[in-house]
């Protein structure tokens, strides 16, 4: 199968989570400011999604290859044990609004607009949940990310954006020789079924992380992945 591009995603920002997640009250000053930002943000924003539906050819001990592709992952690998099927996808708020938001030199502006592109990314991301479950049946599903865990590295962007095929062409992001992607607000990884709640995040000590989904099981480790063992 060939990596199917989703270039036409509909998000809509809802201006209360938006200030929420500032932590601006209704009553601020900046108020209108942001409603501004965010009235010039929605027409010009296309997030962006590609994913491609393949197949588990081989699993070791800490690697799984798949279609041809090699990622070496332990926790990777034991999170994909039941499952042969995996969903590689990056998913963009889009160049779009990368391009927008360039225009903002004070601190106060670009801390807005980014998190204006960030509601856009985390929307297109459950957009594409909701495809993929739609017409793949995926179900109970969870994702990992190259580069959320030390576990698996970033360099590992590489073989995920090989088994996509040219995804600059398909939705313009780039990967960096960083392995960092651009634009910025870009999420790469694989989703696959899985009848656990597995998160990254529970793997991820860091403290006050505002992108944390999950509380840090210090055990958890030793428990499922037995990687005091290896
Ligand atoms: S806690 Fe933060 S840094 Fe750690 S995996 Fe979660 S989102 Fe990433």
């Amino acid at each position: 199968m060939n990596a199917v591009a989703l270039t036409d995603i509909s998000c809509q920002i809802d201006v209360e989570t938006l200030l929420e997640k500032l932590r601006i009250k209704q009553d601020s000053a900046y108020l209108a400011k942001i409603q501004d930002m965010v009235a010039e943000a929605q027409p010009l924003a296309k997030p962006k999604a590609v994913y491609k539906e393949t197949y588990v050819d081989l699993k070791g001990d800490n690697f799984v290859v798949i279609d041809g592709i090699r990622f070496t992952s332990h926790v990777l690998r034991v999170n994909m044990e039941e499952t042969f099927r995996a969903f590689p996808f990056v998913v963009t708020c889009g160049t779009e609004l990368e391009d927008w938001s360039g225009q903002f030199e004070d601190y106060f502006d670009s801390f807005c607009a980014d998190a204006i592109k960030e509601m856009f990314l985390r929307s297109a991301c459950h957009e594409l949940e909701v495809h993929l479950d739609q017409q793949y049946g995926l179900g109970h599903a969870v994702n990992m990310n190259p580069g959320s865990l030390a576990d698996w590295p970033i360099k590992d962007q590489k073989p995920l954006f090989e088994l996509l095929g040219n995804v600059g062409d398909l939705i313009g992001v780039r990967l960096l020789a960083s392995f960092l992607m651009f634009p910025v607000k870009t999420v790469s990884g694989i989703r696959f079924s899985s009848e656990s709640n597995f998160e990254n995040c529970q793997l991820c000590s860091r403290e006050n992380c505002p992108g944390r989904k999950a509380p840090y099981d210090q055990g958890l480790y030793e428990r499922k992945y037995q990687l005091k063992n290896r």
